[in-house]
């Protein structure tokens, strides 16, 4: 038998004897009994769990602050001959949108030159414990709402303390007004804006003293309407000014439970970045 056949009939076996143990390995018959890695372990729990998209789908013509311009789409390259401006034969489209545009990341950078910018969010801050801080009852009384302590206390009633390294999302259920814009604004006859927002003793606690790592809300702004309409944007510097970033223009939140889900918050890596579109969701037991 020359070198090459005996090469040959050690690949043959090797082949034969790995279809074996995959076939026994597939029955669960006499396969070794070894203990999973425990991170494994761990995604399989969260994979039964009931993931709830945060989302709003965006495009040209979304709810948005009104100091910027509509988002642009241009196909450059289409499938067929004449559908794209620069050729074709595959799928190109070039898009043109402010950073902060749809459900988003506000960097620190947005509002303090010298923090951190899209890039320089580490990954780590992007899975987090979810905390829903939920005052939609309130805000269907009440349009220019901002939650209090008494919000806080509340929720701790119910679940202890805030825990530090939270993502703490704010409830109002805004979001069901998506994608009408002039219900997003909710101008009254003098033009003035009703929308809720944070409150500054409210995001101090969670700041400060809870030490959460972010936060995130249904409106456009992180400040009341009441505020924003006489260009008072102090709240969203506040958050920022921590060096934290922020996600404005949640959705769903109705469906998430107040505490016990984990949420990702995730969005490209662009260098220098202001905010960028985000994608991001809950995984709910
Ligand atoms: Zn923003």
């Amino acid at each position: 038998m020359s070198r090459v056949e005996v090469r040959g009939l050690f690949i043959l076996a090797s082949i034969l004897l790995g279809a074996g143990g995959a076939m026994i390995w597939a029955r669960g018959g006499d396969a070794p009994n070894v203990a999973r890695p425990p991170l494994l372990e761990a995604l399989e729990r969260l994979q039964a769990g009931r993931f709830v998209d945060l989302t709003h789908p965006f495009g040209p013509g979304v709810p948005h602050w009104k100091g910027l311009p509509d988002m642009e789409v241009e196909t450059l390259y289409g499938h067929a001959p004449g559908e794209g401006s620069m050729g074709s034969g595959f799928f190109i489209q070039r898009y043109s949108l402010a950073g902060n545009w749809g459900t988003h990341v506000d960097s620190p950078a947005h509002f303090v030159k010298g923090l951190r910018t899209v890039d320089q969010i580490e990954v780590r801050e992007m899975v987090l414990p979810l905390v829903v801080l939920d005052v939609h009852e309130a805000v269907r009384r009440d349009p220019d709402y901002v939650p209090t302590m008494d919000d806080v206390r509340a929720w701790e009633e119910r679940h202890g303390a805030i825990p530090a390294g939270s993502f703490v999302a704010l409830r109002t259920d805004w979001s069901k007004r998506w994608p009408d814009a002039d219900a997003f604004r909710n101008l009254d006859a003098d033009g003035v804006p009703h929308t809720p927002g944070w409150s500054l003793e409210v995001l101090k606690c969670l700041y400060e003293v809870r030490k959460v790592t972010a936060s995130g809300h249904e409106t456009i702004d992180t400040d009341p309407g009441s505020a924003t309409s006489k260009g008072d944007y102090a709240l969203e510097a506040y958050v920022l000014g921590r060096n934290a970033y922020q996600i404005e223009l949640l959705t769903n939140l109705d469906r998430t439970p107040e505490f016990g889900a984990v949420v990702v918050s995730a969005f490209p890596k662009l260098v220098g970045g202001s905010g960028f579109p985000a994608r991001v969701f809950a995984i709910a037991p």
